[in-house]
């Protein structure tokens, strides 16, 4: 055992792979369920999008909490981790048919709605088979998080939801189309959001809204504050699991529910992040001229957000107790861009040598390509390793 890992067990199975701690992610559900269970009428749908990797979702569903989709193909993998379907809410800014129909055959929670067009075609396909849908609607909050550019999503300038000078008009469009049935109001502004300033400007947005709403008379059953909570990447032993009292008291203090108003969470990365491990192996170190490389047999290929987001990872060496080294830490495909530190300190490593990239268990595997004919990472849970 090095860090928590079952090194012994590891030797002989084929790097990379992900190796999910199952203890930790029953101990960070556990976590959500006390926090959340303080108030009333809260709910979580896991954000399936950060890991579909069915022993997650399996142990995700035992703990009892919802799903939230933004495909088909998530839906199809919810319904057969046995997600009740009245679980699960569907956002995406591009449904296809197929996939409108597939919610509507399973009568999932609610359609997260994020234009006209999308509502017209929802309520069409409803009255094709008699149904009436349910539909949120995706408010672009014009909120910028402190987060990466790249994953800001409730600017005005990003392409999710529907303006919110917008929001009236379409309520009444959809209140005169016979298949749809309005539910609710839904926000997501955004990943790796550590500022709960970011989250209490949202509440405020939300409750103008919906005092505007309210003087119409127009009733919103549900409100949907997305997911968005971020996780401590530079100190993942220390910090294994996210400030969920912190994030939830946010919500409670700012943001106004009205009696019998249900609030619903979508985290994704908060959820499964910190649990998932990527184990790869040293091919080679190379001397260069002016540095010293540690080429890994995992690449971006198998975990691609520092080459997408220069995004941090803690790498540690499980094998060598030998003083420290600083190498730039690289994987073996055919992209400048395929690094994962630079100029990072490592025990000094040889060829063979165990190798682990902490925190990636969201938007890890479930990213990965088979980019230079590469095979996908197997992803094993810590029951895969118990005998
Ligand atoms: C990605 C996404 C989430 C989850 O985001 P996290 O940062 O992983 O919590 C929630 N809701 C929607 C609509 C999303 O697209």
């Amino acid at each position: 055992m090095k860090g928590n890992f079952p090194i012994d067990k590891f030797k002989g199975v084929r790097t990379p792979f992900y190796y999910y701690d199952s203890e930790l992610l029953r101990n960070t559900l556990a976590a959500i369920k006390e926090e959340i269970g303080k108030h009333e009428h809260y709910h979580l749908h896991y954000a399936v999008k950060a890991n579909a990797n069915p022993k997650i979702l399996k142990i995700i569903k035992e703990a009892g909490f919802g799903a939230d989709c933004v495909s088909g193909g998530e839906i199809q993998a919810c319904l057969d981790a046995g997600f009740p379907a009245d679980e699960i809410v569907y956002a995406g800014v591009g449904k296809s048919d197929w996939e409108i129909n597939l919610g509507l055959d399973a009568e999932i929670a609610y359609f997260n709605v994020e234009s006209i067009a999308e509502l017209e075609v929802i309520n069409e396909l409803a009255a094709a088979k008699g149904k009436t849908a349910r539909v949120s609607f995706r408010i672009n909050p014009n909120v910028g998080a402190h987060t990466h550019a790249n994953i800001t999503t409730g600017l005005a300038e990003n392409k999710f939801g529907i303006a919110m000078e917008d929001m009236e008009r379409v309520i009444q469009i959809a209140a005169g189309l016979e298949h749809v049935a309005f539910v609710g109001l839904h926000f997501h502004i955004g990943s790796q959001i550590l500022e709960m300033e970011d989250f209490s400007t949202l509440c405020g947005r939300i409750n103008q809204l919906q005092e505007k709403l309210e003087a119409q008379g127009i009733e919103v059953k549900n409100i949907n504050v997305g997911g968005g909570l971020g996780i401590d990447y530079q100190h993942p032993v220390d910090h294994p699991i996210p400030d969920f009292k912190d994030y939830f008291d946010t919500y409670s203090q700012h943001l106004n529910l009205r009696p019998g108003q249900h609030l619903h969470f979508e985290l994704g990365r908060a959820v499964v992040g910190q649990c998932g491990n990527l184990i790869t192996r040293v091919l080679y170190v190379k001397q260069a001229t002016t540095k010293q490389f540690a080429i890994l047999d995992a690449g971006m290929t198998d975990l691609i957000r520092p080459a997408l987001y220069q995004a941090y990872h803690e790498i540690e060496n499980l094998s060598s107790d030998e003083e420290l080294a600083v190498y730039d830490v690289v994987g073996p495909i055919c992209e400048s861009s395929d690094v994962f530190a630079k100029g990072y300190k490592l025990n000094r490593c040889h060829r063979g040598d165990l190798i682990v990239l902490r925190s990636a268990g969201a938007y890890g595997e479930i990213m990965a390509s088979k980019y230079n004919c590469r095979e996908l990472p197997v992803g094993y849970v810590t029951e895969d390793f118990a005998s």
